[in-house]
């Protein structure tokens, strides 16, 4: 078990990495790299779309009107900002608000699994359609699947994945501010479970004993193609 200072150090390792990422087009038209903020030791990960014109000038996630409704919904479940850790899909704003392509979720979606594997949260929420379709690796939407937790692999870790409906979608929807309301009150007894049970980790290769040296392999050995030996 890593130590919250443990965390924190790796985490910013990746943090230097991306600080400087030229994986897709987005580097050229940003301000600032959206990495995420909060709590690298937290229970509990929001994961966003994308940053938009205030996070992109901060280079913060969520610092915006959505940001404040996230705050608010927090508060609620007696939580801050301290408490979880906030990141996006993509951590460069697409020009103009646009939806981020599909190039560029493949291109950034390292970072969020390397954020995942440090943080090791017990709850992960999506938040809207795009980190929830990557996160579960379907197409399945959000109005199908907002507060319904499942338990997912994401990386090496399996954690309790809770998709809700965007913040920003709900700013402008009361019904969908009242269905996010009810999901996100939940979010305190999912992380009473605590964490899913472990996928059981790669056990090493066993030694494998040197086959005494024969001048001539055997008549009746062949050698097999590596295919066939399961290696590819
Ligand atoms: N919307 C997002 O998805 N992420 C942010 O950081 C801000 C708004």
């Amino acid at each position: 078990m890593r130590t919250a200072a443990e965390r924190r150090e790796l985490l910013k390792v990746v943090y230097e990495e991306a600080r400087t990422c030229i994986r897709c087009p987005l580097h050229h038209t940003r301000t600032n790299v959206v990495f995420g903020a909060g709590n690298a030791n937290a229970d509990l990960m929001f994961i966003g779309e994308a940053p938009g014109a205030n996070e992109d000038r901060m280079g913060l996630p969520f610092v915006g009107q959505a940001g404040k409704l996230l705050d608010k919904l927090l508060g609620e479940i007696g939580l801050e900002r301290g408490d979880v850790f906030i990141a996006n899909t993509l951590k460069c704003r697409p020009p103009d608000n646009r939806d981020p392509h599909p190039n560029e979720i493949a291109a950034c979606q390292d970072y969020l699994r390397r954020q995942v594997d440090l943080i090791e949260p017990i709850v992960i929420c999506t938040l809207g359609n795009f980190s929830t379709k990557l996160l579960r690796d379907d197409t399945a939407g959000i109005s199908r699947l907002h507060g319904r937790e499942e338990v997912r692999i994401i990386g090496t870790r399996a954690v309790r994945l809770y998709p809700l409906y965007h913040p920003a979608a709900a700013l402008y929807t009361p019904s969908m501010l009242e269905t996010l309301r009810g999901d996100f009150h939940r979010i305190p007894e999912l992380l009473a479970l605590g964490p899913p049970e472990q996928p059981r980790p790669i056990e090493p290769m066993p030694d494998i004993e040197e086959p005494p040296e024969a001048d001539e392999p055997p008549a009746s050995i062949e050698a097999e193609p590596a295919a066939q030996l399961g290696l590819f």
